[in-house]
């Protein structure tokens, strides 16, 4: 039982876990009884399921988010010398990955209303050094992926979409994932479909490239012992890939509870001088977050925390400004969206069990703040 001021977290799985339990625990035993825990069933028919409901041909079951950008990046060969154009407000991974191949991340500018990359951005930031963008989908809906690969494709760059946190959403009637040459997952926890640990899958239409991961994410060995490529173990295994097949079915319909609230918070924040989600027209988001930018950010938070709602800052340092990338030579004021965004933005509790009480709980304290 939940009470009038029970702490209100920023998200809590178990509600989404207990009416499952039961089908859950049967998975993991018939994974235990079967001890194929690496490749094997569960994962070929994980990647079937989760590439037809991305509305890609080919998925290709991953270690992490981080692994299947990384060995993406390793499919398209992306090496020094080249530079990679990603957002500079993300999180760490998508621009963490270029700089481990010996490539050079290149930082670009957001959209102060979706916070996602824009083509004029990219284009500016284009040399002839330029091999692969990537867009990231950030808290749920896709960027404008019309322009982008408009301007990609002019110019023969690759596109990876990073779809860690919008697995689901729909860009004018496409989904996250289908549209570059590739498209990133991850399946950690808190993401809208998460793993019972660390998983991600690599997923796109393009046959060559999803044999290039195959073969990488199993140390570049086919057959086994020799090897034509250095890859590395970027493998998912069979207990999260079961589990994952469980979780599934019930995905669009949390993604739905979701979106529901953040309808919700819109009306009740109605009339507060926070900025609301700005959803861009033909986009269907999957609230991964509901992010607000707040005026005195630091202090509502700290005022939502004495009143037990937690919330969480993504992200707090734009990436071009972060100390391992300081010899990119980026600076403070380079991507003055990013720079405002990383000081304004709050995510609050999202996650589609909340009570109704509950979000009215949380735009009361805001609204409380502000008066
Ligand atoms: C979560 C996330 C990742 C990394 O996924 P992991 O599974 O945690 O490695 C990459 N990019 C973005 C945008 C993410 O949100």
């Amino acid at each position: 039982m939940t009470t009038k001021n029970d702490p209100i977290p920023l998200l809590d799985l178990r509600g989404q876990y207990e009416p499952l339990r039961e089908e859950i625990r049967a998975v993991m035993d018939r994974v235990c009884d079967s001890q194929w825990f690496i490749g094997g069933p569960e994962i070929d028919a994980c990647e079937k399921e989760i590439a037809e409901y991305c509305g890609c041909q080919f998925g290709i079951g991953m270690s992490s988010g981080t692994d299947a950008l990384l060995c993406g990046m390793m499919a398209l060969g992306i090496g020094p010398g080249d530079e990679v154009v990603v957002p500079s407000f993300t999180f760490f991974a998508t621009a963490g990955c270029v700089s481990r191949l010996g490539a050079t991340p290149v930082f670009a500018d957001i959209d102060p209303d979706t916070y996602n990359l824009t083509a004029a951005n990219i284009k500016s930031k284009l040399t002839d050094k330029t091999k692969l963008i990537i867009p990231v989908h950030l808290f749920g809906q896709c960027a404008e992926m019309d322009e982008i690969l408009a301007l990609a494709s002019s110019r023969g760059i690759a596109v990876m979409e990073d779809s860690a946190q919008s697995i689901g959403a729909v860009y004018k009637g496409r989904k996250a994932c289908s549209m570059g040459n590739l498209g990133t997952l991850s399946f950690f926890p808190s993401k809208n479909l998460g793993a019972f640990g660390d998983g991600g899958m690599i997923v796109t239409n393009d046959e060559n490239l999803a044999h290039m991961c195959r073969l990488l994410r199993n140390h570049g060995a086919e057959p086994k012992y020799y090897h034509s490529h250095t890859g590395g173990n970027f493998r998912l295994d069979a207990l999260q890939a079961a589990i994952l097949r469980v979780k599934l079915p019930h995905l669009d319909a949390w993604s739905i509870g979701r979106a529901e609230n953040a309808c919700r918070y819109n009306a009740l924040l109605d009339g507060t001088p926070v900025k609301c989600p700005v959803i861009a027209r033909g986009n269907t988001s999957i609230y991964n977050q509901y992010v607000i930018a707040a005026p005195n950010r630091d202090a509502l938070r700290k005022h939502l925390a004495e009143r037990g709602v937690a919330t969480e800052i993504y992200y707090p340092v734009p990436l071009h400004l972060q100390e391992c990338f300081r010899q990119y030579g980026g600076g403070p004021g380079d991507l003055p969206v990013c720079e405002k965004a990383a000081g304004e933005v709050l995510a609050l509790p999202i996650y589609p069990e909340l009570s109704d009480e509950q979000l009215e709980r949380v735009a009361a304290e805001i609204r409380a703040f502000y008066a």
